[in-house]
């Protein structure tokens, strides 16, 4: 791929960015989850660059970011009375719902699914370069494919710096998790990705199921969900349970002995049990909104610090703590330890 120039916009630059993407270039803008890498979703050219930039598998479709439920209607087939009503409530939102593909969608944006994700973005930068070009912006996140998504301008230029024309930058995002993925063609809808908004949020309109995590040998019904993700450099353990402090002090001795440098994620208060490591503060014990995030930002501060093993408190699966811990159990590759 030729090395190119990455310009970076300000957030006053909207016009910029929107004249990329109305010439078939992919531009990275923020959102209230993740930076997205974004190109116009009716344009398969386009589309295909965002695959390259990102190194991302051709079959991981692509959500389909849209300026509100009428520019949806264009590109979906049918809305179940349902889904409507989530929109109504969630949207703009951190809410990705999974309707049948309408026409118009090219075949790459869905690797090839007769389905399409689609939503709104709750970011005014996003909004505004959304209302700025006469189509929908099919976005990913702005990471190289397999690293943490980027939460700030600075990791995507990080990942991307030379691969892509322009990053938009909005500053740090805000809740620092993916949107969730709810599949709307089930009975009941399904949650295929836990995020930013909660199921407990969800459940509260509509009956939902959610899909246990992508290990087994059945292919997961969201794509991308098969893929390693969010993983530093360092080895990273998740440790659970009320015996964790003394399970992370004991194996650290083993890492610290061999020479390797050991870094910790955990509440701002539990620090003091971590003397030698290097820590990663969570935040306020318990703060999930806090901790959802900084995640991202803390395992990429994980490699800039040259950590060779990662030890991750577990914190609860309630509310955000389910989007947070799918993140972390993928970051951590199955090394996880109950005591
Ligand atoms: P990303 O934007 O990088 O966070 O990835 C988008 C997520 O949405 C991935 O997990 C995709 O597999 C998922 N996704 C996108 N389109 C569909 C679809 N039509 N059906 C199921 N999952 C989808
Ligand atoms: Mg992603």
């Amino acid at each position: 791929m030729a090395e190119l120039k990455t310009q970076l916009l300000k957030a006053d630059e909207v016009h910029k960015a929107a004249e990329l993407l109305a010439q078939g270039e992919v531009v990275a803008f923020p959102t209230e989850t993740v930076y997205g890498l974004g190109a116009n979703a009716l344009d398969p050219q386009a589309v295909a660059k965002i695959f390259q930039a990102k190194g991302r598998p051709q079959d991981n479709p692509l959500i389909v970011h849209c300026t509100g439920v009428e520019q949806v209607e264009g590109f979906v087939k049918e809305i179940p009375e349902k889904a409507l009503l989530l929109m109504e409530r969630f949207w703009p939102g951190p809410l990705t719902l999974i309707l049948p593909k309408g026409d118009a969608v090219p075949a790459v944006v869905t690797a090839g699914l007769d389905t399409v994700a689609v939503r709104v973005p709750d970011h005014p930068v996003a909004l505004r370069l959304l209302r700025a070009v006469p189509f929908p912006i099919a976005a990913p996140s702005a990471n190289l494919s397999g690293r943490p998504s980027p939460t700030r301008a600075e990791h995507v230029m990080h990942d991307l710096a030379g691969r892509i024309p322009a990053v938009l930058d909005g500053g740090e995002t805000g809740f620092g998790v993916e949107s969730t993925v709810l599949d709307c063609t089930v009975q009941p809808f399904r949650v295929l990705r836990p995020g930013g908004l909660t199921v407990e949020q969800l459940a509260e309109l509509v009956e939902v199921s959610v899909e246990a995590p992508a290990v087994g040998t059945e292919p997961p019904r969201s794509p991308g969900m098969k893929y390693a993700h969010y993983a530093p450099e360092a080895e990273v353990f998740l440790v659970s349970g009320p015996g964790a402090a003394a399970k992370i002090q004991e194996l650290s001795e083993g890492f610290l002995m061999k020479g390797q440098r050991v870094g910790v994620m955990t509440w701002e208060e539990r620090a003091p049990l971590y003397p030698g490591l290097v820590v990663l503060p969570m935040g306020h014990q318990g703060d999930l909104a806090e901790l959802a995030s900084r995640l991202f930002h803390l395992l990429r501060q994980a490699d800039e610090l040259g950590l060779q093993v990662l030890f991750v408190e577990a914190v609860s699966e309630e509310r955000l703590g389910l989007a947070i811990m799918n993140r972390l159990r993928k970051a951590a590759k199955g090394r996880e330890i109950r005591t």
